[in-house]
């Protein structure tokens, strides 16, 4: 398992069959495929004793969606793709795919970070990149299981496996001075460190709005992605410079009217503020 592809491995590949198969693995895994964990957003119940971990504001149940496990009712069901689908979609798109450890200890064994994490090597049809993993909340020979299939899963996310599963948080660069692969950051619609939203490059003429007020307001949607009442300064300011219905580039890379962009970010919001009060 960790032993280094060589030059002569990553040319058992032709740089078409490359593209093809790096292709494969970023498309939409089918639903069945996808799991859900959860995770708290109260904080007093991520605070309480006992388990699970329940506050006296909230509830414990059993969630079906994380996969019947008793948790408090003050949580979101995130969605991931578990170890095996990601190991199978790996293995589809490439059988000889690898992994390894970035460093070793003394005995030759995965080092750890001060976090119990681990960053990986991860190389797909000869193309290698970094992703990190950890253990939250487990121990013993499960968390070594889980910081790999974490670490497996993030790397693969730097492929764009997966990549609309993952939140914008997930996407920042995590490490100093390692840049976004270039698909991921193309994918993102950005360059390192710039917002992850630009604006087309607009036809001339077509809209009635000016440029540069479009590139301010959509420059300003990164900071405002979390809050609606943001948005809704967006969208007023973007309507009053008739450019709301210019196309721009969400989060996971598709184009779309800024109109639809934003309102639809809105509504999400407003609902997972909703979820949350009926909780409370
Ligand atoms: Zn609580
Ligand atoms: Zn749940």
């Amino acid at each position: 398992m960790l032993q280094r592809l060589t030059a002569a491995d990553a040319e058992l590949y032709t740089r078409e069959e490359r593209i093809a198969a790096l292709h494969k693995l970023r498309e939409p895994f089918a639903p069945q495929e996808v799991r859900y964990r959860p995770q708290p957003w109260c904080k007093k119940c991520s605070q309480a004793q006992g388990w699970p971990k329940v506050c006296e504001h909230h509830h414990e149940i059993k969630c079906q969606r994380c996969g019947g496990q008793k948790i408090t009712d003050a949580h979101i069901c995130l969605k991931y793709i578990g170890h095996a689908e990601a190991t199978n979609r790996l293995l589809n798109v490439d059988p000889f795919w690898n992994w390894e450890p970035l460093s070793l200890d003394q005995l030759g064994l995965p080092q750890y970070d001060g976090n119990r994490g681990m960053w990986i090597r991860l190389t797909v049809c000869g193309v290698t990149r970094i992703g990190y993993g950890d253990a939250t909340g487990k121990d013993g020979a499960n968390a070594v299981k889980e910081i790999i299939g974490d670490a497996i899963r993030n790397a693969g996310m730097r492929f764009g496996m997966a990549l609309n599963l993952w939140t914008s948080s997930d996407l920042e660069i995590l490490e100093p001075g390692v840049p976004l692969a270039p698909e991921l950051a193309a994918e993102l619609g950005r360059t390192n460190d710039a917002p992850a939203i630009k604006s087309a490059p607009q036809p001339v003429a077509q809209e009635t709005g000016g440029q540069a007020d479009f590139d301010r307001i959509v420059g300003q949607l990164p900071r405002s992605w979390e809050s609606a009442v943001a948005l809704k300064q967006i969208k007023a300011d973007a309507e009053k410079h008739h450019v709301f219905d210019r196309k721009a580039q969400g989060p996971d890379g598709t184009w779309m009217p800024l109109r639809t962009l934003v309102t639809v970010r809105i509504a999400e919001l407003q609902q997972a503020a909703q979820e949350r009060n009926a909780a409370a």
